[in-house]
């Protein structure tokens, strides 16, 4: 493996001081071992590790980043505000602004309201769920994942059942699972919680069937349920007013964060009417909810999204290295797996039960500059150019070699 001199000395001295060296989805105890645990740059659709060494990145930071790493008119707008000042005793009229961008953009959205963590929204959202109904039960499906509070994180580390007393599990895409866990819920559910794909970790991603998505509202609208669409991840990279805008099947409530203020730390839910009343009777708040810079961020984020190519072009690109990566998997005979939205694309080879294969290949990526990850969905951001998709595929191509390899 690789040297990362500085990587290692900081891993070190943070293992004395941060439980585990680091919380969460990223530790790069997760990833093989010669992928960096530290960053120290970022540029459109580039990295460079504490080490310095450069990145063609398709993580965009989980998610968030949607425009490119550091996008000139996003950081502008941000320092104009940082330099008049964050936050204050009040908001500024930043909140104003985007509330109204949000809800002249999202279809569903009579009205928002904003967090900081994409759990903050989804836990938002069950609990306005449950205030607008006065009912307990909350539907979510099995394997997905809406974050790290009690209710929905996948450890159970540290939950009691009390925690998850009022959840209940059915399957994406299984109608008959839902209705199953929907009578099971006997005139007590608030809420069914979606994501706007099958975008679970270590298995192939699944669009929703419409016929699943026309199920799920059918059933919110005949038992008083709310539906919650989890759109933290997906979010702004499908469809600019609402990842089921194009199911023509629309939430009650959403979830919003990553991408809505290009890596800014924001989030949101939008409502309807129907739920107003809930949203402006119960106590929620956050110290930095309010602050403004990322909302500044959001409102430039929002406007490029709508009034450019952006989310095409995040398609266009995923599609470029999809069919590159395709045509390389046949040539070098390997049986790989792309699957989800192109500008979301996930990557498994058949017959890797342990995920060598994977490991294999996106460490021979790494070495090569270019940050794959071997079992959770990848993200294009409106600054992958063509030439830096074919770059990364030249680094594919020998990494699918060796691969091949390897394993024959
Ligand atoms: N919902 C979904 C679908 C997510 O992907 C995530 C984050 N990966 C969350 C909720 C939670 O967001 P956060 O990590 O910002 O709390």
């Amino acid at each position: 493996d690789r040297a990362l001199p500085a990587d290692a000395a900081l891993r070190a001295r943070a293992v004395r001081v941060i439980p585990g060296g680091l919380w969460g989805h990223m530790n790069a105890a997760r990833l093989p071992a010669s992928f960096p645990q530290y960053f120290g740059r970022s540029e459109g659709c580039r990295l460079w590790d504490a080490d310095g060494n450069e990145y063609i990145d398709f993580m965009c930071a989980y998610g968030p980043v949607v425009l490119g790493y550091r996008d000139a008119e996003v950081e502008a707008a941000v320092a104009a505000r940082l330099a008049k000042g964050d936050i204050f005793n009040g908001p500024a009229p930043e909140l104003v602004e985007l509330a109204e961008a949000l809800v002249d953009t999202v279809a569903h959205a009579d009205w928002a309201m904003f967090q900081k963590n994409g759990t903050d929204a989804t836990t938002a959202c069950v609990t306005l769920a449950r205030a607008g109904t006065g009912r307990r039960k909350v539907l979510v499906a099995k394997g997905a994942y809406h974050g790290a509070a009690p209710w929905c994180t996948p450890s159970l580390v540290g939950v009691t059942a009390e925690d998850r007393a009022h959840i209940a599990e059915f399957a994406y895409n299984d109608i008959a699972s839902l209705q199953t866990a929907a009578e099971a819920a006997e005139g007590e559910l608030a809420g069914v919680i979606v994501s706007a794909f099958r975008h679970d970790a270590r298995r192939d991603q699944e669009s929703p069937a419409p016929e699943f998505a026309r199920a799920v509202r059918a059933l919110c609208d005949r038992t008083g349920a709310a539906l919650i669409l989890d759109d933290v991840r997906a979010g702004f990279r499908i469809d600019i007013r609402g990842s089921w805008e194009p199911l023509g099947v629309r939430p009650d409530l959403s979830a919003w964060s990553k991408a809505i203020a290009n890596g800014h730390p924001l989030a949101a839910v939008t409502g309807t009417d129907r739920f107003r009343e809930a949203a402006q009777s119960t106590f929620m708040t956050g110290s930095f909810w309010c602050g403004a810079a990322a909302m500044a961020a959001a409102l430039v984020t929002l406007r490029r999204l709508r009034d450019t190519d952006a989310i095409q072009h995040m398609k266009t690109m995923g599609e470029r290295l999809r069919e590159g990566l395709a045509a390389q998997a046949r040539a070098h005979g390997v049986a790989l797996r792309q699957t989800g939205p192109a500008q979301m694309p996930m990557l498994l080879f058949d017959d890797d039960p342990d995920l060598a294969k994977g490991d294999s290949f996106v460490k021979e990526a790494l070495a090569r500059g270019v940050y794959l990850h071997p079992w959770h969905n990848m993200f294009l951001s409106a600054a992958h150019r063509p030439e830096d998709i074919d770059l990364a595929l030249e680094a594919t191509d020998a990494a699918l070699r060796e691969t091949a390899r390897r394993f024959s």
